[in-house]
């Protein structure tokens, strides 16, 4: 038995790559990196595909070079983290175009790979990767080849957010001069608008159904099964640390599914589960394989309960557990059984 089935929608992700495309004038890439958010990167990006995606984001070499197995030759493979020391042979055999993110990447690659395509990821403000502002005068006319030019904003899921319209001033300043392809906009940017999107646009949670996307159609449902049902007299204690009381006469059923699925230990005592439309919730601590859930309201003994579909989005669970959307989906384990819907 795996812990729990995980459906993974495919109509769904490419509608919501369609409908992100059809926001933009210019191209839409796909980002896939951990594994296309947990849900299979060659899977997601060989949907894309199809659908007409031609380019896609990694953020690392390793992830572009098992993902160039997985999409053939054609699709544009970009990564991330640049041409890190080590990276030169898996960049040019499977053929992947690094982001440099600085003066030693950019030299690095035009000595190991010279004539070899490459983008740059500029730092418009965010202060975490990318060229520095001050640094870009003198790369300038070493990178007048790049495929791209690329920056990432902070805050596009605040759409209020003062930092939004610095960054896209900032890269319009840094890139002004430059014929390359410009793109700056992931999910959050491409909702700020047309003025964000430049030539490409790159989202990643949105295809996956997350918000800040609030109209995406949901990806992914995961449905848990019973192991066993008892009934906890009234004072019982329930898991480790005894941190839950039975108030009175409960059903509580435990599930096969726990923190090492990616359930976070977080939710414990916060989340709720899904039987058909009657809540259950989660009670008690959540450990590695098991969680215990309520089901007394339930009509009649549930086999299976959901804690992703119909009720309850990533984002919703995400909430619960005091996180985001992109760690719940980003943390789903290897024992579910995945169904694909297609
Ligand atoms: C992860 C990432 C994206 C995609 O971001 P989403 O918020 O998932 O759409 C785009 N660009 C960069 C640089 C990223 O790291």
């Amino acid at each position: 038995m795996a812990s729990g089935n995980l459906t993974i929608d495919l109509r769904a992700l490419v509608a919501n790559y369609l409908a992100l495309a059809a926001m933009t004038a210019g191209e839409t890439a796909a980002v896939v990196k951990a594994d296309g958010y947990g849900l299979g990167a060659a899977l997601v990006a060989q949907t894309l595909a199809k659908a007409g995606a031609r380019r896609f984001f990694v953020a690392t070499a390793e992830e572009g070079a098992t993902l160039r197995q997985a999409l053939g030759n054609t699709p544009e493979i970009n990564v991330f983290s640049g041409h890190m020391a080590g990276d030169t042979a898996l960049i040019r055999d499977a053929y992947l175009v690094p982001m440099l993110n600085s003066p030693a990447q950019v030299h690095r690659h035009q000595e190991a790979l010279p004539g070899h395509p490459f983008g740059v990821q500029l730092d418009s403000g965010m202060h975490r990767l990318g060229v520095q502002p001050a640094d870009w005068p003198a790369l300038r006319d070493a990178a007048r080849n790049a495929t791209l030019l690329m920056s990432h904003l902070a805050c596009a899921d605040e759409p209020d957010h003062p930092q939004n319209a610095a960054q896209l001033a900032a890269f319009h300043a840094l890139t002004a001069d430059s014929q390359s392809p410009k793109s700056l906009a992931a999910t959050g940017g491409t909702l700020l608008g047309r003025p964000y999107h430049f030539d490409l646009i790159r989202p990643g949670i949105g295809l996956y159904g997350g918000l800040p996307f609030a109209q995406a159609q949901p990806v992914v449902r995961l449905s848990l099964p019973v192991i066993q049902i008892r009934t906890a007299v009234p004072g019982a204690k329930v898991g480790y640390a005894a941190s839950y009381t039975a108030p009175g006469p409960r059903q509580i059923a435990t599930l096969s599914s726990g923190y090492a699925d990616g359930l976070i230990r977080a939710m414990s005592s916060r989340a709720t589960l899904w039987h058909g439309d009657t809540p259950c919730p989660l009670v008690g601590r959540v450990s590695m394989d098991l969680l215990t859930v309520d089901v007394t309201d339930c009509a009649e003994p549930p086999e299976v309960l959901d804690i992703l579909g119909p009720h309850q989005t990533v984002d919703q669970l995400a909430e619960a557990a005091g996180t985001i959307g992109y760690e719940i989906l980003t943390s789903l384990g290897p024992r579910y059984r995945r169904e694909l819907i297609q």
